[in-house]
């Protein structure tokens, strides 16, 4: 990720609703549409012309027409906006949000173990989770996003071997779901890894009847007490299917609940705690500090100012031809 300096005056507190209405007009000056990730303030997901998963997004983006793409999320998006859309201004409202999946899975150490796998004569593809730097997906096949990855998985040839890289989870869960068996980055999510089955059982305990649903970048451990797996968007077309009044112990970043509560507001919703702490209290480690860097007074300076923005790369010509055939085609 593009090194900048970082600003650490502490945010004045302005009206949200004050920002609401610059953030409109500076929108309308613009020329500009606001993509925003499930997994960021509900606030920032209400003044949004399009919310999603990175899948829906991603589509979001390439069909835009649009000047600008405001993209209320983390550096991986933006990029890939910025490479399925060039002639559009991608902007990112803090340029350090980055994701511990992708940084877990680095370009050269990714090359470096393809051609270790090529010289021991290893035949194989590299499917990578859209959780990546572009410069990792200009190494890649195929790139899939909880939305897709069964699907492309299964019609890739039998007689190759997959590379599946960065998260071991989602890896794991896909294992089981299409039967092939694929080498595993052995990467994770920060939030998703870390719930506490002991927590999600004492929930379950707390609330009967209550139907857990999880997203599959959680662990195994997590996934075996679930009802529902699914990425987000699935997530909120299942739970939006069903008319009767249910509770719902959701296993994903806490911002989630937000787009389930507007699909569906007829169930409770209640989020999956994460470890206890030394002191014994619950962590709040299901909100994820990259997403929440994103805040309302940063949309609207990024529109203001123009900045700061995903700018092409080289890399990007090669990410494009592979993004496009995994995800538009
Ligand atoms: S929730 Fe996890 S996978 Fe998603 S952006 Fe944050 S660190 Fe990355």
């Amino acid at each position: 990720m593009p090194l900048t300096v970082l600003d650490t005056r502490p945010e004045v507190h302005e009206d949200p609703l004050d920002l609401m209405d610059e953030i409109d007009e500076l929108k309308r000056e613009k020329d500009a549409v606001i993509l925003a990730h499930y997994y960021v303030d509900g606030e920032i997901q209400d003044i949004a012309d399009f919310t999603g998963d990175s899948l829906k997004l991603a589509r979001d983006a390439a069909a835009t027409t649009s000047a600008t793409i405001v993209f209320a999320g983390v550096h991986f998006m933006a990029e890939s906006a910025k490479i399925l859309n060039p002639a559009k201004t991608v902007l990112l409202p803090d340029l350090e949000a980055g994701c511990s999946l992708a940084e877990s899975c680095p370009p050269d150490k990714l090359a470096a173990f393809q051609e270790e796998l090529r010289t021991a004569g290893r035949d194989f593809v590299t499917v990578a989770y859209i959780n990546t730097s572009a410069a990792v997906k200009s190494l890649c096949d195929w790139i899939v996003t909880s939305g897709n990855a069964r699907e492309i998985i299964e019609r890739l040839p039998q007689d190759k071997e997959i590379l599946f890289v960065p998260d071991q989870h989602l890896g794991r869960y896909l294992e089981e779901v299409t039967g092939r068996k694929m080498i595993l980055w052995p990467g994770a999510c920060m939030v998703h890894e870390i719930f506490s089955v002991q927590d999600l059982l004492r929930a379950k305990r707390n609330n009967p009847g209550s139907v857990v649903i999880a997203h599959p970048e959680c662990p195994r451990s997590i996934l075996e007490h679930s009802e529902f797996i699914g990425g987000t968007e699935k997530m909120r077309k299942y739970v939006a299917s069903l008319g009767e009044p249910t509770t719902f112990l959701v296993a994903t970043e806490a911002a989630m609940i937000h787009p389930l509560k507007k699909a569906a507001p007829q169930h409770e919703y209640i989020p999956v705690p994460g470890i206890m702490t030394s002191s014994g209290e619950t962590c709040a480690c299901n909100r994820c500090p990259h997403m929440a860097r994103n805040t309302l007074q940063k949309v609207r300076d990024c529109l203001k100012h123009g900045r700061p923005e995903i700018r092409w790369q080289p890399f990007f010509d090669k990410a494009r031809d592979v993004l496009r055939r995994s995800l538009l085609e």
